[in-house]
Order: C-alpha cells, then structure tokens, then sequence
C-alpha cells in the first residue's frame, strides 16, 4: 500500500471546531496515549502524572480488572492472575496459548480481551484529559473523534486485525493503525523532508525491533526489517540480576543460608535490578543496599562500566541484526540519513554509542525514547480527524496502487475498484448466472490493470453456494469490494432474494514492492490496446456460449416444436459458432455466428413463446389475469 501525500483546500480549522485524536502506542512492556493540544503534541498523564502505563493486567473473581503498575505489583503476591507482555500473543487463539487461558480463578482470556483491558485505561486516561469523560448526570460533552494505535512494522493480518479487534471492544474509534517505525519518524518530523532513508533502531522491554524507512514524495514505504522477539531491556536485567545472585549474603537468621534463592527474593531481586540498571544509564557507579524479603542482603557497588560489559554482548546482537536488517535494504550504515533511537532502554548510554559507532553520525535522541511513538500517532490522529495547523495543508492519505477486481466469464477481469482510489473505500456491484440451474458461483479476487485473468494477480477465491435454482441471468449477487484503512480487503458476494452470503479477506497490497507494481503498471499502458481487443473477443465468445447453451436447453425442452429441416439448421449453426469459440481468434467472426444462429433459431423462439404464452393462459379466468400479471 502506498502512501500518498496530497493537499487539501486549506480551511483553518477554528478552535470550537477542533475533534479530539489520540495516538496510542500499546507496547509489550508499557503503553502510552498522547494527543496535540494547541498544535504540539504531548503525553497524557495519570492523576500521579505518570506517562507510562506497565501493560499488565490483574484479573480477580467478582472484581473490574486492574490495569497497569498495580497490576505488577501483584506479580509477586498473586503472579497466577497476573497477565504481562500480551502483546506477544495478539493474533493467535486461546488454544495455542496455555498462559492466558489458564488465568487462575477468573477464568481464560484471549490476548484480545487483555490488550482491550489496557486500552480501555488509556481511553479512559484521555477522556478524563480532554474533558471527554462523562459529567456527574453520566452526560458525555464530547467524544473521542478517532484514535490512531501503532503496531510493529512485522505485524501480519492476525495481529493487526486482533489490535483492531481490542480497540473496539474498549470503545475506541479506531481511524488506522500505524506502523511503530513510520510514528517514530513522524515524531521527528522526518516526513517533512524531500525524501531520505531512515533507521529506526528501537529497543523495548523485551523485544528489539530495526526498521529501515524510505521516505519520498511523503510516502514512508517499509524497506526492510529486523528484530529479536527475544531481546530487550529485560534481558539486561537479568544480566545484572545474575550477577546480584552471586553476590547475596546470609541474613542475621541461621535458617536462611541456602544458596537457591526463594521465588520472593528472586522477585525482589529483579525489581531491584531492573532499578539499578536504569540508575547506571545516569550515574557512574551505584550503590546496591538490598534487603530482601528473606533477610538476606546484597551489598554491593557496581559501575557503569562493569554493566556495560556484563552486557556487551547483548548489545552486539542488536547490532549485528541491524547490519543485517540494512544489506536487506541493500544499503551502508553511512548511507542513513537520519538514525532514531525508539525504546525506554536506549536511554542506555552504551546503546547510543554502539548506533553512533555503526552508523557515523550521532542519532537523533531529543525526544523521549519512551514516548515518541506515542506522539508521532497522536500527530497522525489529529491530521485524520481533520485538525490543522495554519499552513499545514497536508494529508497523509493512502491509495490503492493497483486495481481490484473479479473473474468474469471468458478470463475477463471487472475491475471494482481502481487505482488510486482513496481507501477506505467500498463499492458494489451485481452479477447474475451464466448457467440455468446454477447454485454456486465461483469468485476469484484479482488485482491489477489487464483485462485478462492470466494477466492479473490472484488474491483469493471463494465459493458462494446455495444459489436457489433459476434460470440464467434472473439470479442477482452483489459483490461487495471493501477496503479499510489499513489496505485490508474484504470480498463479500450475496444472493439477493435468499440472503445466502460469503466472503474472503485479503491483504492485496502483501508481497507487493513499488517495483512489482510499477512493472504491473508498464505492462498494463503497453498492452493497452492489446488488451482491448483480446477483452471484445474473449466478450464475444461469452456472449456466444451463453446463446449455445440457451439453445441447447432450449431443444432438450421443446424438440417437438421444431421441424427436421430447421433442426438440422441450427444444429449446424451451433456446430460452427462452438468452433469459433474453441479457437478464439476472429471477434468480427463471433458476431457473425452468433448472428447466424440467433436468426435459425428465430423461429423456434417464436414457437416457444407462443406456447409458453397458451400454458399460462389455461386454466385461468381472465380476471385473473389483471392482478397476476
Ligand atoms: P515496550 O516498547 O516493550 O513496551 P519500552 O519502550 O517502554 O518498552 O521500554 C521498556 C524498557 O526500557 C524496560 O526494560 C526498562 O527497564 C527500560 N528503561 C526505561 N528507562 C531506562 C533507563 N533510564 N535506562 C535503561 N533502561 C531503561
Ligand atoms: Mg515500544
């Protein structure tokens, strides 16, 4: 999909007029919202005036669930009901995930109804902000207009269908989702420049993600990414918390010397390094002085540079996957014109030295690492809803790159949607049977710009069965083209007087580079004409087998109607018009056929009606007739 900056008439939007957005970043480890307020973007903050929301959950029995660091806290009293780091399990189903569905005495939850849990608390968070949030009679003043959330740029359909899924069942408007790396780079007002390729180096809790972003003409195209789903802040906790284990000493008890630590001090103990790992990215040296829940102590002074290589070689893998996420790209560090820094945990110092070492140039760290995700869709947000700044006349909009369309008989594509059409965009249209009889029609999705099927990309099939029997053409489906904001296309065919109805989706733009599409585009302009002709003839040859059936059931009926002579006539006629068919060269020879056999077969059509006419007739007092007609 490809993302098309195009200028809207510039109307000033008044203060009265102005919509509420919120751009969400529903991370792994924590989760923000932020919105722009007087043309700035900022972090909406709890009544504590904390930025960041842990993205934990606590479930109890007959009570609301907790969200967030109470929610945490309970990991050390009652970790069973506890549910962190759901983000890891959005798009897959309670089946595969033993975690969450074996949550203690409340019962099972899929990830959708956990992200929804903190989704609902942010919404909440700005509502409260805003002033959305209902007064004392329950009378809501205002609403939130639309809501932009961020995903991971390696997000596929499942998982970005499941964070659509949580944003509705919190109640939030959701006008698209965002990819984390493009947020980053709005936030920074990368999208602003001509044209660049941009590096988004981001590490989180427990995930590490590089996205390398090219920027032209304000269309942020993804051009390779690279991540360590298992590699993040935590795992420098553990490095630090290892070396706190080794060194903790008996308490005053004599009971308490065993050298395995309980599952309270092991919790006491990470809470504690995760705590001073974060000290050691602002001080030199730290002081530990710990007592844990045993009795037992740590005493202990490490320094920044006795963290720094503990961790070393976590940080080497980071790196390493960005080398390699940047040959993917088919560029050189030196080649990035600009660097991000996204992630709580590239507050690290040793972090922003290894990424200035790799890349030649310092990155960009002004803004909140923690935050700029956040920011960067609440900018977003507030563009979707319409809010602009003076002289800020622009939109970000996507298109559809290539045409959408179906299979129609003979190989022929009917285009239903096309190119550069603005999503989200929905259009109908209505099909009937080629076949007396039919009950099922076969409905193959294509993109692209030829006329022909074989020319074209398939995308899907499905089957629309239950078709009530008629004769052909009397049964009418509507296809339904939809596609959402985030270029998902749904396909929906329905059987109008029955209501029978069945339906794909597809993410046509997947797999699809601007090169692929650009090759689709040339070699739509130079078949062209081409293209026209094979599109009557292979028209004509539908045309004429649709007329060969008809008469072929036609016979089967009414034979006695038709004298020898004509029935050898039309017989020979059919003969020559299939043969014309079969080779599919001549659309002025079609024609002629089917000219030739629709004038042998006029008589007998006569005869038919006629007939047709005396059966409806007998029985029948005239009377009758008036209001049966
Ligand atoms: P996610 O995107 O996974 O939700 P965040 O971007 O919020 O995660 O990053 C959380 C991580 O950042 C945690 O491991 C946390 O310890 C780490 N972090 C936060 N502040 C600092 C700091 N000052 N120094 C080092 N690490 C930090
Ligand atoms: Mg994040």
């Amino acid at each position: 999909m490809a993302l098309l900056q195009i200028a809207e008439p510039g109307q000033s939007s008044a203060p009265h007029e102005h919509r509420l957005a919120i751009g969400i970043d529903l991370g792994t480890t924590n989760s923000l919202v932020a919105t722009v307020r007087s043309g700035l973007p900022e972090v909406i903050v709890d009544e504590s005036g904390r930025a960041l929301l842990p993205s934990a959950v606590w479930y109890r029995a007959d009570h609301a669930p907790v969200v967030g660091e109470v929610a945490l806290a309970q990991r050390i009293t009652d970790p069973r009901n506890v549910v962190v780091s759901v983000k890891r399990w959005m798009g897959r189903s309670l089946s595969e995930i033993d975690s969450l569905a074996d949550l203690g005495d409340s019962g099972p939850r899929s990830p959708v109804q956990v992200s929804a849990e903190i989704l609902k608390t942010l919404r909440e968070r700005a509502e409260q902000a805003l002033g959305a949030a209902p007064d004392v009679l329950g009378i809501r003043h205002q609403e939130i207009t639309g809501a932009v959330i961020t995903v991971p740029a390696h997000f596929d359909d499942a998982q970005r269908q499941a964070t659509k899924d949580s944003a509705r069942l919190a109640g939030i408007p959701v006008l698209r989702l965002l990819n984390e790396p493009t947020a980053a780079a709005i936030a920074y007002g990368l999208d602003q420049q001509a044209q660049g390729r941009f590096v988004i180096y981001d590490l989180g809790g427990g995930t590490f993600d590089v996205s390398i972003l090219q920027l032209s003409r304000g269309v942020f195209e993804v051009l390779s990414t690279g991540g360590d789903t298992a590699l993040g802040g935590d795992d420098f906790d553990r490095t630090l918390f290892d070396h706190l284990a080794g060194l903790v000493v008996p308490g005053a008890l004599p009971d308490l010397t065993l050298s395995v630590l309980s599952d309270a001090d092991t919790s006491a103990l990470r809470v504690e390094s995760r705590r001073v790992k974060e000290l050691l990215s602002s001080h030199a040296e730290v002081q530990v002085n710990c007592a844990l829940p045993s009795g037992r102590r740590v005493e202990v002074s490490v320094t920044a540079a006795e963290f720094e290589k503990m961790s070393a070689a976590l940080l080497a893998r980071t790196i390493v996957t960005t080398r390699r996420a940047l040959r993917d790209a088919g560029m050189q560090a030196s080649e990035a014109d600009g660097v991000v820094l996204v992630g709580g945990a590239t507050r690290m110092p040793a972090v922003r030295r290894a990424v200035a070492d790799l890349f030649g140039r310092e990155p960009l760290t002004n803004l909140d690492p923690d935050q700029v995700v956040a920011l960067g869709a609440a900018m977003q947000a507030n563009l979707l809803v319409g809010n602009r700044a003076p002289g800020e006349d622009w939109l970000l909009l996507d298109v559809i790159p290539l045409s959408l369309g179906l299979e129609t008989m003979g190989g022929l594509v009917e285009r239903i949607l096309t190119r550069n059409t603005t999503i989200p965009a929905a259009r109908a249209q209505e099909f009937t049977t080629f076949k007396d009889g039919q009950t099922a029609m076969a409905v193959h999705v294509v993109q692209g710009e030829r006329e022909l099927v074989a020319d074209c990309r398939s995308l899907g099939r499905f089957e629309l069965r239950g078709i009530p029997p008629m004769v052909a053409g009397a049964a009418r489906i509507q296809v339904t083209f939809q596609v959402d904001a985030d270029g998902l296309l749904s396909v929906a065919a329905r059987e109008l007087s029955t209501g029978v109805e069945a339906s794909v989706t597809v993410k046509p733009s997947y797999g699809l580079g601007d090169e692929a599409i650009a090759q689709m585009l040339t070699d739509a302009f130079g078949h062209a004409e081409a293209d026209a002709r094979m599109r009557s003839l292979h028209e004509q040859a539908v045309d004429a087998e649709r007329l060969l059936l008809a008469t072929q059931t036609a016979i089967e009926q009414d034979s006695a109607l038709l004298s020898v002579a004509d029935q050898a006539l039309i017989g020979q006629r059919m003969a020559e018009l299939s043969e014309l068919c079969e080779t599919l060269k001549d659309a002025d020879a079609l024609r002629a056929g089917i000219a030739a056999l629709s004038a042998a077969t006029e008589g007998f059509a006569a005869a038919r009606m006629d007939q047709a006419v005396r059966q409806a007739l007998a029985g029948r007092r005239v009377e009758d007739l008036d209001t049966n007609v």
